[in-house]
């Protein structure tokens, strides 16, 4: 089948290797020089297979609560005039009770954990990935450490309440977490260090290289024609199905499309009647070159309650995180790039100067109850939609990958039949049933 996957992010890329693997004729758009150039670039790095959490549950919305009137925090607020951003904000408060938080966070756990088991598949059968080091694969596990006691203790308490997640954590003391990542000890000497919880299962690596790895991977054993500079315009329809794709480049034809284009062009689903309720929440990034200078810390970690992850990356140590909801635009505030300074500054043991700093900015589609939109769009027979991964779409990759090429297949997708329902509701709307219950 002759196949059209809309973006080269670590989604598109993904989908077009599944695809490609199973035979189909592949071609990927996108509007950048080559793949990995928008939210896939210089993200987290964390691939949090175990310690999957949606960002709405009620001790992240009494975080924000108390952060949104701060003028040092991770979280600005700036899109007022825009009437979308508050039906999303009420959406997101509504699935933050704790009883769709953790419906919500028992399904991203069954994505995750294809995602994981996919990962180790894909670096057996793919020689050239070099077993994770062609992207700088770590498998030591993801610490995540706490400032203060009392939210140290909610997070335990909150980790019982998860017990159909079969995950391996340690809970560590203060001198346990030196042990892992000895730069905390600042943290500690200042009194500023409760403890932490070791996620064991969890890993990090380098999206950007592992998506141009896998790029590579497409063209030269699968055949996959990628079309850069090629910017979309919009879906050409007919009736119920998609005629084509208008690019810079003239109209694109297939059999089948992908639309797998993040935050930023969700006009283009509106403009053929989807509204897929991702919003483009922006968050900001450090990657600082480590040398003699500069010893950064060898952990991958997150800070609790400042929301930063941190990773490092071969000879790159990443900072990344801030949620900034100012519409769908990649314009910088200086403001959160000075909060990820100023947090790896007071937060590691002196490790020198700051030098050789990149900086930049992405938009994680993000849904308000954190699930992603996987799946056939009935709307229209021949467009499925692979978007709205939020925070977790570099963990989540290679799950998503795979189960739009089993439905293209169509094979049964027992596992993730909730994925239809999500579908479903945004085309239909929520009161609107279809089969017995999906
Ligand atoms: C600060 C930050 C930290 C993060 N940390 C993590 C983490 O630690 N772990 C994790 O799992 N996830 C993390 N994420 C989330 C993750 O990066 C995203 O979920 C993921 O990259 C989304 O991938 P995507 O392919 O859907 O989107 P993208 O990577 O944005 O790809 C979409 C592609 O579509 C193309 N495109 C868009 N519009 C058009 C058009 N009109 N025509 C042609 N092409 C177009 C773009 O050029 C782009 O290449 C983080 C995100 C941010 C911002």
């Amino acid at each position: 089948m002759k196949v059209i996957v809309l973006g080269a992010g670590v989604i598109g890329v993904s989908t077009a290797y599944f695809l490609a693997k199973s035979g189909h004729e592949v071609t990927v758009i996108d509007k950048s020089q080559s793949s990995a150039e928008g939210c896939s670039n210089s993200n987290g790095g964390q691939l949090s297979y175990s310690h999957i959490e949606t960002w709405s549950n009620k001790s992240s919305l009494l975080s924000m609560l108390k952060n949104v009137f701060l003028a040092n925090s991770y979280l600005h607020l700036k899109d007022f005039s825009n009437k979308e951003f508050y039906s999303w904000i009420a959406e997101f408060i509504k699935n933050s009770s704790n009883e769709n938080y953790i419906k919500n966070c028992e399904k991203l756990f069954k994505i995750s954990s294809l995602s994981k088991s996919l990962m180790q598949e894909i670096l057996s059968e793919e020689p050239s990935l070099l077993n994770g080091k062609s992207f700088d694969l770590s498998k030591n596990g993801i610490l995540h450490f706490y400032r203060n006691n009392k939210n140290f203790e909610a997070e335990i308490k909150k980790l019982e309440k998860f017990s159909f997640i079969n995950r391996d954590f340690e809970i560590l003391s203060a001198e346990e977490c030196l042990k892992k990542e000895p730069n905390l000890t600042r943290l500690n000497d200042e009194k500023k260090l409760a403890g932490g919880i070791f996620f064991k299962d969890d890993e990090s690596g380098d999206c950007h290289k592992f998506t141009q790895e896998l790029e590579k991977i497409c063209k030269e054993k699968y055949e996959v024609n990628f079309i850069f500079d090629c910017d979309i315009k919009n879906l050409l329809t007919n009736y119920k199905k998609i005629t084509g794709i208008n690019t810079n480049k003239g109209v694109l034809v297939a059999d089948k499309y992908i639309f797998a284009l993040g935050a930023s062009s969700i006009s283009l689903l509106k403009g053929i009647g989807i509204d897929p309720k991702i919003y483009p929440v922006k968050g900001y990034s450090l990657s600082i070159k480590c040398d003699e200078e500069f010893i950064a810390p060898n952990f991958t970690m997150t800070d609790n309650e400042n929301k930063i992850v941190y990773s490092r990356l071969g000879n790159i140590f990443r900072a990344a995180g801030t949620v900034e909801m100012s519409g769908n635009n990649l314009s910088i505030n200086k403001k959160n790039l000075n909060f990820l300074y100023s947090n790896v500054e007071k937060t590691f043991a002196d490790f020198g100067d700051i030098k050789n700093v990149r900086e930049w900015v992405g938009l994680r589609p993000f849904r308000p109850n954190s699930l992603p939109l996987i799946g056939d769009l009935s709307k229209f027979s021949n467009l499925l939609i692979n978007a709205g991964h939020g925070s977790l779409g570099w963990t989540n990759a290679l799950a998503s990958a795979k189960i739009i090429d089993d439905l293209l297949a169509k094979k049964e997708i027992k596992d993730f039949n909730f994925l239809n329902k999500e579908l479903h509701e945004i085309v239909y709307g929520k009161n609107n049933k279809i089969d017995s219950e999906l």
